[in-house]
């Protein structure tokens, strides 16, 4: 999990509404009136295009991603239109979005702040918080905030078979990639720094940082 820092100006629409609707009286039907399209073109930037919490590369083709709130609207209306709530997310039936749906968390205050229970990307060293294996799954990494760690994996099932398959996979190719560079270092670093680099739209950032920074 990256560390998604929202930018200090919210692009206009998500303002607009959010001063028009502070607290909707039916946060679905709110959220399915508002035209997403700038905030969608906003948040593709600030996550170089990659999905919020398991960082596959997102597709922008209709119905295969969506605007996430990290804490969920249905119980907590006053956040629909937060801006800083919102996430770009994949729509993998088993992962992420649609695998957390509306569940709720365990230190969900009165605001919607989440206090305890889960770790969201715009939580601050979120990236400290789980660890990377060579198998491809991703586990607690600290005892601090172990049981958080624990139940956001579940809540987004970042550790579904077909997603692990694909984490592995990916960075078994990295490996190959480098392997077959034999000696040319030039080229090895001019492969890295495209493939670690944000921006890239090249999917599994946090785990592709772990795996070279642990292998160096
Ligand atoms: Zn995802």
């Amino acid at each position: 999990m990256r560390h998604i820092i929202h930018a200090a100006t919210p692009p206009r629409s998500i303002v607009a509404a959010y001063r028009a609707q502070p607290h909707p009286l039916n946060p679905g039907n709110a959220w399915d009136d508002f035209d997403s399209t700038e905030l969608r073109e906003h948040l593709w930037e600030l996550q170089h295009g990659l999905c919020a919490y398991c960082e596959r590369a997102l597709n922008v083709g209709p119905g295969t991603s969506s605007i996430e709130h990290i804490v969920p609207k249905t119980a907590n209306p006053q956040v629909t239109f937060q801006y800083t709530n919102l996430v770009w997310c994949c729509l993998d039936q088993n992962t992420c979005n649609l695998h957390k749906k509306g569940q709720h968390f365990a230190g969900c205050d009165a605001a919607g702040r989440w206090s305890q229970g889960f770790i969201a990307p715009t939580q601050e060293r979120c990236e400290t918080s789980f660890t990377y294996e060579r198998d491809g799954s991703v586990n607690p990494s600290q005892a601090a905030d172990e049981p958080d760690a624990t139940q956001t994996l579940r809540i987004l099932n970042l550790n579904h078979q077909p997603l692990k398959t694909e984490r592995l996979d990916y960075l078994l190719a990295v490996d190959i990639a480098i392997d077959s560079m034999a000696d040319q270092l030039d080229a090895i670093v001019l492969y890295l720094t495209a493939e670690l680099a944000l921006g890239s739209l090249k999917p599994f950032f946090s785990a592709k940082h772990q795996h070279f920074s642990l292998t160096a």
